[in-house]
């Protein structure tokens, strides 16, 4: 089956922004219904016809987690209960949970995004995808299973770990595409090795489908060369259903975000302002397609910027750089801003550590210290182990001049980095407490 939606996806951006502000002031009304929304537009006096225009939206105040935790469980539901047939929710182990409700109509909307999204990025209904995600609350099990069935393709529900057992469900049904976090491709391919498998050799894989956690260009490039295959970068957030949000197309430069689907925003967090295109900022978005529960600029947290100019697919929705982190992944050492991915970016570049690393600040003799724990491969020849210590140097070299920071760099064994659950954990933060009252 084709999945492309030619007339959403290429459409004209004149006409793509009428359709935004009908679909704005729809989802005004319905939004209307919600205990939340209701005071929140009857104190600013926002109506459906306070919207004649895109940035019209900017009358309308943010929506943030906090608020969604505030009107837990069912403060943000606009539509009556019998509608309802499905909800999502993170774990809420820092507070309420944050629980995502969804009608018929909004499952399928859903479905149709991710199937958009796979088809982009060059998957058909003839190929076989696995899926290696938790099913459940978690919206990458569902949310893809969906959109894989939707587009047609044959789907193997491999939920997470067991490596060896997804090697063995790629080897017995000729699995073409899988989906996957990035931070577990790495311990993957060990398994793949350790059976005595090369996956560009002994699999039929070509695509990869990778999100869910922030990860550098050089992660994907290396994930691309361990396994013979294109990775596609796949980003959603549950507020916003989940997978299915903006994904790369074939020419992997950028991520386009379904606008049809959404309004982008891309603010600075400190004035709240809009940034210029090309510039940094949170992203900032708005449903226009969900019925049971419409969130109106909810500030993601997530660090991104637009990137100017036409994509040679012809799909007219913008396209966002791929996210760098969340605003509150940024530690401060020794005065300066750091985000992980600044670290990753360089220890990538290098051949012989692997995947695995970690970030660990702590207080020595009364000083806060940036130590940058990284995993050497375990197939290095004499040559290359040789050359560690230069690398070390290197590493310290390059880390300081990207952040600003002089960082202590260790490579470490194989398989000592503790491996964790879900999504990386790349910082640690055991500096003294008085130390850390600046952080996030
Ligand atoms: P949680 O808050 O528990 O991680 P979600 O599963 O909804 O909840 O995760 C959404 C978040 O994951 C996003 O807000 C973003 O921070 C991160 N994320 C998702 N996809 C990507 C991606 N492709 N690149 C970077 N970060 C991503
Ligand atoms: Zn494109």
């Amino acid at each position: 089956m084709q999945f492309w939606e030619q007339e959403l996806e290429v459409l004209d951006r004149n006409k793509l922004s009428q359709l935004q502000v009908k679909r704005l002031k729809d989802t005004i009304a319905r939004a209307s219904q919600s205990t939340f929304y209701k005071s929140l537009f009857s104190k600013k006096g926002i109506t459906p016809d306070s919207i004649n225009f895109v940035e019209d939206i900017r009358k309308i105040p943010f929506t943030t987690k906090q608020d969604l935790r505030d009107n837990f469980p069912y403060g943000f539901l606009a539509a009556d209960k019998r509608e309802v047939i499905r909800l999502h929710s993170s774990s809420g182990t820092t507070g309420n949970p944050t629980v995502i409700y969804h009608t018929r109509h909004d499952i399928a909307s859903w479905a149709n995004l991710m199937a958009r999204s796979l088809f982009t990025a060059g998957i058909r209904d003839t190929d076989v995808f696995q899926n290696i995600c938790g099913y459940g609350l978690f919206t990458g099990g569902l949310g893809f299973q969906y959109g894989i069935e939707r587009l047609g393709c044959l789907s193997i529900p491999a939920g997470a770990g067991n490596s060896a057992r997804q090697i063995k469900l790629m080897l017995d049904y000729e699995t073409t595409v899988i989906h996957a976090i990035p931070s577990y491709l790495g311990r993957l391919y060990d398994v793949f090795v350790d059976m005595g498998l090369d996956p560009r050799k002994d699999t039929q894989l070509h695509t990869f489908v990778i999100g869910a956690e922030p990860h550098t260009e050089e992660q994907r490039r290396r994930i691309e060369e361990m396994f013979g295959v294109k990775a596609y970068n796949s980003f959603g957030l549950s507020e916003m259903n989940g997978p299915g949000v903006a994904f790369e197309c074939t020419w992997q430069n950028g991520l386009h975000v379904w606008e049809d689907a959404f309004i982008v925003e891309i603010i600075d967090p400190d004035t709240l302002e809009p940034v210029p295109d090309g510039e940094y900022g949170e992203l900032v978005m708005t449903t226009l397609d969900r019925h049971a529960m419409p969130l109106l600029r909810y500030r993601t947290r997530d660090i991104t910027r637009f990137l100017t100019g036409d994509c040679p697919c012809g799909r007219t929705h913008r396209r966002l750089d791929r996210i760098t982190g969340r605003t509150d992944d940024m530690f401060i050492i020794k005065g300066c801003n750091v985000f992980p991915m600044q670290v990753e970016g360089i220890l990538m570049k290098v051949p012989q550590v692997s995947s695995e690393y970690r970030i660990v600040l702590e207080t020595i003799n009364d000083v806060d210290e940036m130590i940058v724990e990284v995993e050497i491969k375990n197939d290095l020849t004499d040559d290359q182990y040789r050359s560690l210590e230069q690398i070390t140097k290197r590493l310290v070299h390059e880390i300081r001049d990207e952040v600003l920071a002089k960082p202590i760099v260790k490579l470490v064994e194989p398989g000592t980095i503790q491996r964790q659950e879900g999504k990386a954990i790349r910082v640690f933060d055991n500096r003294k407490k008085y130390e850390t009252s600046c952080l996030f």
